[in-house]
């Protein structure tokens, strides 16, 4: 078999144990690697109704292509169940962590239970050591600055289980979102490193190197690929997002103006801040910052934290912002969360309902070592906006299933806002990425304020992005490479033959199984709700005066889904995708 090692191995932090098993043929090739290996092995695992921070797994898993010269194939996943949603969780990360845990030998890791004190893994080819650590208490970068090999690792965030923080790893690559640091703080893990030098086995070398020429050649070509992302990074999208009216600010209150946005835009940031532009393993587009304000240096901010931290926050002075989300990477803590948290208590605190805070656009870098060390107001600010929500008895967390959105207003663009809605893992932007379908036009554009056909296409993007995951592929290479791309990389490296409807088929299982895992927690229709804010429409902007009928959305969705209308997967549907009951 090539393109896997066919190999897993399981850490056991109470015992001290290590061990390794084979994965098994069918299981790789029905779930890929990655996200998908991930979810099928999470089912296994844990109840789905375990405390995420007591007997909780932590699934590490490359891909196929991972560790090969595929374009974009230098991703990781990691997979869990998350503390701040409950719900099941992963998480993918750049740089070259993965390619080097996969030529360690290792397709998977599982580590479980929890040490007695604060411990180390190091995986090398060779074997696998849990040890002792004096690292903790440390922030991250005084961490990497101790380690020489690839690491992932947490700050104090993570120690303190903060419930969104993140796993960092070197050049501030991160595992966002979900909270997955503090399950590794909560089995008093503190890092991984890894080194590995193993030649990953691909079937047929000459078909790949083909199809990877001409992959690089349309990479190459997208003015997306070869000039937004290359030239600005993500931030590139502020002001194209702006300009629609989906470029909120305070809390997703109304739209921020150009002029306010322009900031923090990605050509405001190659002006003043950008040093040079870093990629991740095998990755020609680079889209990685590296910044410098008057007083630090260090990585990003990307989109997504520009605004989480920026304009959400009431903050639209690029060199605060980019300061906030290098004090964010140095503690441990997941930008968006973070952001979408502090604007929550600031609009709590402009409506009276609590006063230990300033408004929007007061200074906040004081607060975030309190959330992260859990000290004063930021014990409470530690637990997220829903919960700190349902504290007060007030409804304006900017959350679903307990996640806090990203950057989108979901009131200019319906398939956004169902994808937001039906999200496995809460308010995520990465589960099914519509702005690509009803902004960019890629594959083809459709009308952002429609909502007729869209549940199809949410379910395409799903399906797309579940594979992608599980390859692990990044998804920006998506905005340049059709869907052929992906499966004659895989049929070469593995030599198994995978159609595009068979990826879509992997993509979709996954999705139900994730699902799966939801409902056996205890998630259902209700739970698929954007926050009632955006059932009032914003008064400015291009998306001004529009909201969506989302529960006509949902029911369009369920039915293409194969789910019944409380949105749990149909017996037949579980059936023909060959899930396993829980
Ligand atoms: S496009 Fe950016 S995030 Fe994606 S693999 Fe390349 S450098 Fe990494």
């Amino acid at each position: 078999m090539k393109g896997w090692w066919n190999r897993l191995a399981r850490v056991d932090l109470s015992s001290r144990k290590v061990r390794y098993h084979e994965i098994g043929k069918q299981l790789l090739k029905d779930h890929v690697g990655g996200r998908g290996l991930g979810a099928r092995l999470l089912l296994d695992e844990i109840d789905p109704k375990v405390d995420p921070l007591e007997e909780n797994v932590l699934i590490f898993a490359a891909g196929p292509l991972t560790g090969t010269f595929v374009p974009t194939s230098g991703r990781f996943s990691l997979s869990s169940k998350s503390p701040l949603t409950e719900t099941i969780m992963d998480s993918n990360v750049g740089g070259s962590l993965g390619s080097e845990f996969k030529r360690a030998g290792l397709d998977a890791l599982v580590i479980e239970g929890k040490a007695q004190e604060p411990v180390m893994i190091d995986i090398t080819e060779e074997r696998i050591q849990i040890k002792k650590t004096d690292l903790w208490g440390l922030e991250t970068g005084e961490c990497f600055s101790e380690l020489e090999k690839e690491s992932a690792l947490i700050g104090p965030a993570g120690e303190n289980q903060v419930r969104y923080a993140s796993i960092m790893t070197r050049g501030y690559r991160v595992f966002g979102r979900g909270g997955l640091g503090a399950i590794m703080g909560s089995k008093k893990l503190k890092a991984i490193t890894v080194s590995g030098s193993k030649r990953v086995p691909v079937e047929d070398e000459k078909a790949l190197k083909d199809h990877v020429r001409k992959a690089a050649s349309k990479l190459d070509s997208s003015p997306v690929t070869s000039r937004g992302l290359k030239k600005f990074g993500t931030p590139i999208l502020v002001n194209l997002l702006t300009w629609l009216g989906m470029f909120s600010k305070h809390n997703f209150r109304e739209a921020a103006s150009e002029e306010e946005a322009d900031n923090l835009s990605g050509e405001k940031m190659r002006e003043k801040i950008v040093q040079k532009h870093e990629g991740c393993y095998s990755c020609p587009i680079r889209c990685g910052l590296k910044t410098k304000t008057k007083k630090k240096s260090g990585k990003g901010p990307e989109y997504e934290s520009v605004w989480a931290l920026g304009s959400n926050i009431g903050i639209f002075d690029l060199e605060k912002t980019t300061e906030l989300n290098y004090r964010c990477n140095e503690l441990g803590l997941d930008t968006i969360s973070t952001g979408g948290t502090l604007a929550c208590a600031m609009e709590m605190k402009e409506e009276g309902l609590w006063d230990e805070l300033g408004g929007f656009g007061s200074d906040v870098t004081g607060l975030l070592d309190k959330i992260a060390h859990r000290e004063g107001i930021g014990e409470k600010l530690a637990e997220g906006s829903k919960r700190l929500c349902e504290k007060y008895g007030c409804d304006l967390s900017m959350s679903v299933k307990g996640m806090e959105l990203p950057a989108y207003d979901p009131r200019g663009a319906a398939g956004q806002a169902l994808s937001f809605a039906t999200s496995n893992r809460g308010g995520c932007h990465l589960r099914g990425y519509m702005i690509g379908e009803e902004i960019f036009g890629v594959p083809k554009l459709f009308d952002r304020f429609k909502t007729g056909g869209k549940a199809q296409l949410v379910k395409r993007s799903q399906e797309r992005n579940a594979y992608l995951d599980s390859l692990v592929m990044c998804k920006f290479g998506a905005f340049a490479l059709d869907e052929e791309f992906y499966s004659r990389f895989l049929t070469s490296v593995t030599g198994e033959r995978y159609t595009v409807a068979d990826l879509h088929l992997v993509g979709e299982r996954i999705y139900d199984m994730e699902r799966w895992f939801n409902v056996k927690a205890g998630f259902d229709r209700e739970d698929d709700e954007l926050p009632k804010r955006f059932c009032e429409p914003l008064k400015k902007g291009a998306s001004s005066d529009n909201v969506f009928d989302m529960q006509k959305m949902l029911d369009d969705y369920y039915e293409v889904m194969g789910w019944n209308e409380k949105g749990e997967p149909k017996k037949e549907t579980l059936e023909r995708l060959d899930i396993p009951d829980i």
